[in-house]
Order: structure tokens, then sequence, then C-alpha cells
């Protein structure tokens, strides 16, 4: 695991990969309130741990993993108080610049944070514009305290379906599967999107893509 500073490097690392077909490299930024467990989420598919509690340092992580057989690294941006934007947007236009793809992550058990991801969506959407959709998930942690949920699934899935969006309700805290899950989920929404950006796949494609996010089992 290697810990870089943030910094709006562009896509330099993909370019020296062009000669390699075989390595698969994705820019994956988690978004969302304070205290929804992003970290929690990051650490787990990193390490599948979950150690409980966590700093709060901006970071950039890279992973590397074997996917269906292919060579896959992982950049994650682990954001901290995306909402000291000051509604100016210059921070989701620096993740939308750098990132493939988004994990917007709120609590079931805070419904503000839920307010959150709804507000920072329809940035994303609106700020992406003509560059076209940028793949993004919608996580609902924290499935383990679900007595004291204050978000159904229901709500969270109708609001993923709107905005064109994965849905996944997990916990980070009880197991690694529904985290690999999200990541996967995204991983295979970016290289749909890729494929569709390149003209080698038909809308038909992405609607599979989308399908098979919706229709993976949500409950770990
Ligand atoms: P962040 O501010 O969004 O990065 O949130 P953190 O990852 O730092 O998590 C905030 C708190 O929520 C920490 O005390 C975590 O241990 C806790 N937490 C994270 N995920 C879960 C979860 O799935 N279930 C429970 N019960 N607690 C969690
Ligand atoms: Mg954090």
């Amino acid at each position: 695991m290697v810990v870089r500073v943030p910094q709006l490097s562009p896509r330099h690392r993909r370019k020296r990969m062009e000669g390699n077909q075989h390595k698969l490299e994705a820019n994956i930024a988690l978004l969302g309130a304070e205290s929804v467990g992003k970290s929690a989420l990051t650490v787990r598919f990193l390490t599948r741990r979950f150690i409980g509690e966590y700093g709060d340092i901006e970071s950039i992580y890279s992973h590397s993993d074997v996917i269906d057989g292919r060579e896959t690294c992982f950049h994650i941006w682990d954001s901290v108080c995306p909402q000291e934007d000051n509604g100016a947007g210059h921070y989701i236009n620096r993740q939308l610049q750098w990132a493939d793809g988004f994990i917007l992550v709120y609590s079931i058990c805070d419904r503000a944070s839920f307010n959150v991801v709804r507000q920072q969506v329809q940035r994303l959407r609106q700020a992406s514009g003509k560059a076209g959709a940028t793949p993004i998930i919608i996580v609902g942690n924290k499935r383990d305290l679900r007595h004291r949920r204050t978000v159904s699934s229901e709500e969270g899935r109708l609001l993923a379906l709107s905005v064109d969006c994965g849905f996944f309700e997990i916990s980070a805290a009880e197991t690694y599967h529904g985290v690999l899950l999200v990541f996967h989920g995204l991983l295979d929404l970016i290289r749909e999107t890729r494929a569709l950006k390149k003209g080698t796949i038909g809308i038909k494609g992405i609607v599979r893509s989308v399908s098979a996010v919706f229709g993976k089992k949500r409950n770990e």
C-alpha cells in the first residue's frame, strides 16, 4: 500500500501504461459527510480489516490486485470534509478531473449524511455536463446499526435509480465482502464507460453493466 499526498497530477500513470494493454488503472474518489465510514471502507478494501478509528488525513492510496486475470491498480482518494467547499465547486471539480468514478457514502442512521450525498450527486451530475456521466456508486454504510436506521433501503435505492448510479447497503464494520462488491462494481462501470467512449461497445453493454451492479446481492 502506497500513501501519497493528493495532488492533481493528470493521468500520467495511465498514459505511461498505454503500451501495456494488460494493466488496468482506475482513479476512485470517495465523497460523503464526515464520519460516515469513507476511511473505514477504504481501509477495509486495502487491508481487509476494520480497525475502528481512523485519522482524518486526506490521502490517495494505491493498491494493485489481479481481477479476472488482469492486473488492476486502484488509486483511491479518501476525502476529508468535502462540504468545506463553500458551494464554489472547486473541490468537486478537482475530483471530477482526477477521478474515473466516485463512491458516495452516507450512514443509514444519519439522515443529514443522506442529504449530503443527494446534493453531491446532483453537483457531480451537473458538473460533468457534456463530458458524459461519470460512474457513481451510492453506498449506505453502517448496516449493522439497523436498529438506529433513519434512512430506508428504498430511499437509497430510489435516489440511486433517479440519478443513474449503482447502489449498495453495506457494513464496513461487519464484512469485507460488501466493500469488495462496491469497488468491483464501480470498476465494472468504469470499464464499460471507457469502452463506450472508445466506441467498442454499444448502449446495451452499459445497460448490462448497470443491471449487473443493481442485480448483485447487496446483503453481505
Ligand atoms: P469518515 O469520516 O467518513 O472517513 O468516517 P470513518 O471511516 O473515520 O468512520 C467514522 C466512525 O464510524 C468510526 O468510529 C468508525 O469506526 C465508524 N464506522 C465506520 N464504518 C462503520 C460501520 O459499518 N458500522 C459501524 N457501526 N461503525 C462504522
Ligand atoms: Mg476519513
